[in-house]
């Protein structure tokens, strides 16, 4: 082991303003009786901000900010709506290194995920939507496909600007107008999304961004002229949408949560899987809906599997989130790493063995090391319940039809991966696990073009690739 010299990424490429309004119709507004909260930087505790908590009367003012430009924007042909898409697209390509160290300032993620994760993930989803926007008549749902309307769009904070990019490319490209909701604890890229459809000349009120917290996001679940709402986040805050929405007459799509079996067989490359685990559960400390936070490992080979994952573990930097070298950040609130010790004592309590290397953890911010959970069993909560953090629990299988059981054994199915050498087992474990994501000898690896979403309590509906224009047209 040596040591790595710090490389901090600067931060003076962003201008972080004291305080923000609400976007709404195209400007800065002020709210109607909302209150100002700071927005914390998690590796810190430092402020950065205050944002406003959205009231139920500025909710009401950006859906009819997005009525009014509905009309305008729905009329526009879709080779028009594509050059604002592909402005914006180009715009965050340019100003990409700006996001990046916003999101890992308000987030806590390491600038190295941000930088090389997220902002090309971003820029790529508002590239392939803006080549859908003028081909809807090609994308086999009718020669004319309609948009639905005005959408509400509630995100959470775990990638707040891709999260946005999922929910606003799709919804522009078809021809609708969005308010979105950003979480409370990671709203400042959003609103720095907001002066990027200003350079962009984005026509007014296509696009609105209202911060706030949980009763924000009621309100513009429960607002009678929002056509369509569209919410990533928990399966809890999923199902009252769900019934708030019911007979309403609006669509819904919900990404939820999850709790994935990454599977590794004897035969797979074992260097590679043990990569492959590590990005499936330590990539954004875990804060991943999709993460693979149950390792099923075939007997035979797990002894060798968790012997080369634990040395691994000990060459993870955890630390400064702007430093390059950091692979693993910040627990994004006080109220998460609560969640995550509360589960993990859980573990213990319930008898499975705890694991984390040796890692000295700042003294301000929240952080929480990576850890291993052995002996789990599937009826121990840190084997069925999300932990959202970076807790793998490790349990083992003798045959696949073993591991096809015991990965279905969740009331989750977002995602699953397979590790082994056989491409006939691979489409064997496909066919048989149900989950809305199977990846093979690779983990966590997204593009636009590619449909993600759950079965179960993961969710429906599907966002990414063709399939995510039908959540926003009229089919
Ligand atoms: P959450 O509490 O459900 O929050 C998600 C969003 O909904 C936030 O913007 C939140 O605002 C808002 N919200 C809270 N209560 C609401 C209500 N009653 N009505 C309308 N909106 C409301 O989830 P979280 O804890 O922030 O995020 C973690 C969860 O998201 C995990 O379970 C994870 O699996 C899931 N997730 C799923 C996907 C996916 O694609 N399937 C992706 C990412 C995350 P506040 O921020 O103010 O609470
Ligand atoms: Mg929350």
């Amino acid at each position: 082991m040596f040591e790595y010299a710090p490389a901090p990424e600067s931060r003076a490429v962003v201008d972080i303003r004291p305080s923000y309004r609400l976007f709404v119709g195209g400007e800065w507004t002020d709210s109607q009786g909302g209150t100002a909260h700071k927005t914390v930087n998690p590796a810190s505790e430092e402020a950065l901000s205050e944002v406003v908590w959205a009231t139920e009367a500025d909710v009401d003012r950006a859906v009819g900010a997005a009525r009014k430009a509905f009309g305008v924007w729905s009329a526009l042909p879709g080779s028009e709506r594509a050059k604002y898409l592909f402005r914006i697209a180009r715009i965050i390509q340019e100003r990409s290194r700006e996001l990046a160290v916003l999101e890992t300032l308000d987030n806590g993620k390491p600038i190295r995920e941000s930088r090389d994760v997220d902002l090309p993930l971003v820029a790529a989803h508002f590239f392939y939507y803006a080549g859908w926007a003028d081909k809807l008549g090609h994308a086999g749902y009718g020669p004319d496909p309609r948009p639905l309307g005005v959408a509400g769009q509630i995100i959470p904070w775990n990638f707040p600007l891709l999260m946005l990019a999922w929910k606003i490319a799709p919804a522009l490209a078809c021809g609708n107008t969005v308010v979105l909701k950003p979480a409370e604890t990671t709203p400042l890229t959003a609103l720095l999304f907001a002066e990027i459809c200003q350079q962009a000349d984005l026509p007014p009120g296509v696009v609105n961004i209202v911060t706030g917290a949980g009763e924000t996001g009621a309100a513009l679940v429960n607002h009678p002229d929002v056509n369509k709402i569209a919410f990533t986040g928990s399966t809890e805050v999923g199902r009252q949408i769900a019934r708030s929405v019911a007979g309403s007459g609006k669509r819904l799509t919900l990404e939820l949560g999850g709790k994935a079996a990454n599977i590794v067989f004897d035969d797979a490359a074992l260097d590679q899987a043990v990569e492959g685990v590590v990005n499936g559960i330590f990539f954004n400390q875990g804060h991943v809906c999709c993460a693979g936070s149950r390792l099923l490992v075939q007997e035979s080979v797990a002894e060798e599997l968790l012997e080369a994952l634990k040395r691994r573990l000990t060459t993870l930097r955890l630390g400064d989130p702007l430093d390059k070298n950091t692979d693993i950040g910040a627990i994004n609130s006080a109220a998460q790493l609560a969640k995550i010790r509360e589960l993990s004592e859980a573990g213990e309590a319930e008898g499975a063995e705890r694991w984390s290397p040796a890692c000295p953890l700042p003294e301000r911010g929240y952080w929480f090391p990576p850890t291993i959970f052995t002996g789990v069993a599937q009826s121990h909560r840190i084997a069925r319940e999300e932990v959202f953090g970076p807790v793998l629990s490790v349990l083992t299988f003798r045959t696949p039809a073993e591991a096809v059981e015991k990965a279905n054994n969740t009331p989750y199915g977002l995602s699953a991966g397979v590790w082994t050498e056989k491409g006939s087992r691979i489409l064997w474990m496909a066919d048989r696990l149900r989950a809305g994501v199977v990846w093979a000898n690779t983990f966590n690896r997204f593009d636009p073009t590619s449909p993600f979403g759950g079965y179960k309590e993961s969710g429906y509906g599907r966002e990414g690739g063709r399939h995510g224009l039908e959540a926003y047209l009229d089919v």
